[in-house]
């Protein structure tokens, strides 16, 4: 049988000198010194330097002196220590003096360079995106990801929870996004619809008695993207019965601790800090605050009312936040802030700024209006410092808490207020359980449509539904939302409720739901549960931003796989099959 190898690349160290080994790999990089020939030899563990010497075999070194870019070779020696030695790398204390080598594969010259920072531009990347997948970086993701399934499949199934697969060809479940559907040829004129989620199998799997399920599955949603969006995407899908909301918190609380302490030996002692969603809005204008840094808002529309300065007396909230030892803020940088400000994107209508001088006096854009005695109630309302500087937004409060949570992002980041690998989760609790469209008036669904109302605001059903809490709860770790979950509704009665408060009709909610309230009339225990973003998930454990670079095959920004020219027409023969038409 044949051996084409008896190491990996990132293998062979100190202790393995004089070895004779075998190694295979792809040619990173070659050098040619005169009288000797290095090549960089990769694979997914690393890189092993291999060494030609010309005085030792002069027609090894000039066949060596062939090999390309990415041709993908075999090679035999011995293990020498290296003379000048790269202790950046782990096997950078050794090299193979190569005695003999096959060449397995030559390769065209790629199109962009294949080490860890490359010349090749997104979109050539994703056309070659299985020469991009030979990168170390993106290797390094997907074993993250790899780890991190592996380290929830541990620690789950080692509390009992089941993975127990559920279709992807189903019946459309509406949770907020557009459905992708699929043609069925046997009952020609229906249509599959991909899961956005596994939600309703999962709660059916609650009343066969399945009591911990989770799932780590793929959902999918015709939204539109962005970096942290793609429309087929991974949850880590979780399901529990006999449970109330603490119960699942303090469940997947483990799960998240356990995988920090294995992949990034990060030990959270406490338990993760909560706050109801109406705090966070308040207090962050976002639901999913990033709470590594403070600045958080203060509403100081009281002491600006009454000094004739029109847009704070006409506005709904006035808004400051406080920015330590940011007085030296240049006049162009708060410029170039405001017209940040002021895009179509954040569409606020201007930035006010107080500097708290060193002197202990006020520097304002509004100092025609408020006096320093004014200014200084400000400053100790938002508890500045001499040094510090307070920027304010005003108008109505929904927008302005946006626009303020969009500033107070930009300057930490700008600032550099917190470090790569600082983590902190936060549990975002008491979310309402509706939405009201303000065009239409109607309501919808601010997680699912079967998400349990607080037992004791049930009674607003009929009055205030906006006034509505649910039991739902997101996890938010440095801004970004990693899950998010909620206790059911089990009771056939109040889920008709709930569907009438949503504007279905009891025919509609029958024939899109009659499956799930049939169920619940058959013993359906108390149940709730929780789903992940597995790709947002890993990208966060990455310290990176895009969740694409931890997927191995992401689509781009249209939705396309540009590699496989995917989506793309059907033949007229799949299509008279299908039994479809398509408009032009
Ligand atoms: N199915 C929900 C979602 O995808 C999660 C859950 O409620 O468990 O957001």
């Amino acid at each position: 049988m044949k051996m084409y190898r008896t190491h990996n690349n990132g293998e062979l160290r100190i202790e393995n000198i004089d070895q004779k080994v075998k190694l295979c790999g792809w040619v990173q990089k070659a050098r040619d010194l005169g009288g000797m020939t290095f090549i960089d030899l990769r694979d997914r563990y690393g890189i092993t330097q291999l060494a030609f010497n010309e005085t030792l075999d002069k027609d090894l070194s000039a066949k060596a002196r062939k090999l390309n870019r990415e041709w993908v070779i075999e090679v035999e020696g011995v293990v020498k220590e290296r003379s000048s030695k790269n202790l950046k790398i782990n096997t950078g204390e050794i090299e193979i003096e190569v005695e003999e080598f096959t060449v397995l594969n030559e390769s065209k010259t790629p199109p962009f360079t294949i080490e860890n920072e490359t010349d090749g531009g997104e979109e050539l990347r994703m056309n070659y995106r299985f020469l991009d997948l030979r990168r170390t970086p993106l290797q390094r993701n997907l074993m993250l990801r790899h780890r991190i399934g592996i380290e929830t499949r541990k620690y789950l199934s080692g509390i009992d929870f089941l993975e127990i697969e559920t279709p992807y060809l189903i019946k459309s479940t509406p949770e907020g996004a557009r459905d992708f559907v699929v043609p069925s040829r046997m009952n020609q004129g229906d249509f599959y619809a991909l899961p956005q989620s596994p939600q309703t199998f999962k709660q059916l799997l609650m009343v066969s008695g399945y009591d911990r399920y989770f799932q780590i599955v793929k959902c999918f949603r015709d939204e539109d993207l962005r970096a942290d969006r793609q429309p087929e995407f991974t949850q880590i899908d979780c399901e529990m019965a006999f449970v109330e909301q603490e119960d699942v918190i303090m469940t997947f609380e483990g799960l998240i601790k356990h995988l920090f302490k294995s992949e990034k030996n990060i030990n959270f002692d406490k338990d993760f800090p909560r706050i109801t969603y109406t705090q966070a809005i308040q207090r962050f204008g976002s639901d999913k605050p990033d709470i590594r840094f403070g600045m958080e808002f203060n509403y100081i529309k009281e002491l600006t009312n009454g000094f004739n300065f029109k847009i704070f007396d006409d506005a709904e909230s006035v808004i400051a936040i406080c920015v330590k030892g940011a007085a030296d803020y240049s006049r162009k940088k708060i410029d170039s802030l405001t017209d940040w400000l002021k895009r179509p994107q954040i569409g606020a209508k201007g930035l006010i700024y107080v500097k708290c001088n060193e002197d202990g006096t006020y520097k304002s854009s509004v100092d025609k209006f408020y006096n320093q005695k004014c200014l200084s109630k400000w400053a100790s309302y938002c508890e500045a410092k001499n040094g510090d500087l307070i920027l304010v937004l005003s108008g109505n409060t929904i927008s302005t808490q946006k626009q303020m949570n969009e500033l107070r992002l930009k300057i930490a980041k700008d600032l550099s207020l917190y470090k790569d690998d600082e983590y902190s989760p936060v549990w975002v609790v008491d979310f309402p359980l509706l939405e009201k469209d303000e065009e239409t008036g109607n309501f919808h669904a601010m997680h699912h449509p079967f998400t349990s109302p607080k037992p004791e605001d049930i009674g607003f059903l009929t009055s205030h539904p906006e006034k509505i809490r649910a039991n739902a709860y997101d996890l938010a770790i440095n801004g970004v939302e990693v899950g998010g979950g909620s206790i059911r509704i089990h009771d056939r009665d109040l889920q008709e409720k709930v569907f009438t408060c949503l504007g279905f009709s009891k025919e509609e909610a029958e024939s899109q739901f009659g499956f799930l309230l049939n169920a619940f009339e058959y013993g359906a225990p108390p149940h709730g549960g929780i789903a992940f973003g597995f790709d947002r998930l890993c990208a966060l454990m990455g310290n990176q931003d895009s969740i694409r670079d931890f997927i191995a095959f992401p689509k781009n920004n249209s939705g396309k796989d540009t590699m496989i020219d995917a989506p793309s027409r059907l033949n007229e023969e799949q299509k008279n099959e299908l039994g479809l038409i398509v408009k032009q």
